[in-house]
C-alpha cells in the first residue's frame, strides 16, 4: 500500500478534468475536490471556486489524518494539493 498514491496519480497520462495529455515532465498537480491529477491550467480554474478557500483547508487536514496510516509519505501526497509535481 506504501507509495501507492505516486503509483496511480504522479504519472498520470492526462488531466482527469480536461483530458489534456501530460508528458512525464510536464507539470500536474492534485484537485481538493477529487484527490485527481489535473493539469495547471484546470488547478487555476478550481482555486476561482468560491468554495476553494474552505474545501483545501478541509482537504488538507482531513488528508493528512487519512493517509497517515497507510501511506509512509502522506506529507507528499497532501501537498501535491498545493505544490505541483512532474512525474519524474
Ligand atoms: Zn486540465
Amino acid at each position: 500500500m506504501a507509495e501507492r498514491w505516486e503509483e496511480d496519480l504522479k504519472c498520470a497520462i492526462k488531466c482527469t478534468r480536461c483530458s489534456t495529455s501530460l508528458k512525464s515532465d510536464n507539470e500536474r498537480i492534485l484537485s481538493v475536490y477529487d484527490h485527481q491529477p489535473i493539469c495547471m491550467a484546470c488547478k487555476k480554474a478550481e482555486e476561482k471556486r468560491p468554495d476553494y478557500p474552505d474545501v483545501s483547508k478541509q482537504m488538507i487536514g482531513q488528508c493528512m489524518a487519512e493517509t497517515e496510516a497507510m501511506w509512509s509519505d502522506p506529507g507528499g501526497f497532501c501537498y501535491h494539493h498545493f505544490y505541483g509535481y512532474t512525474c519524474s
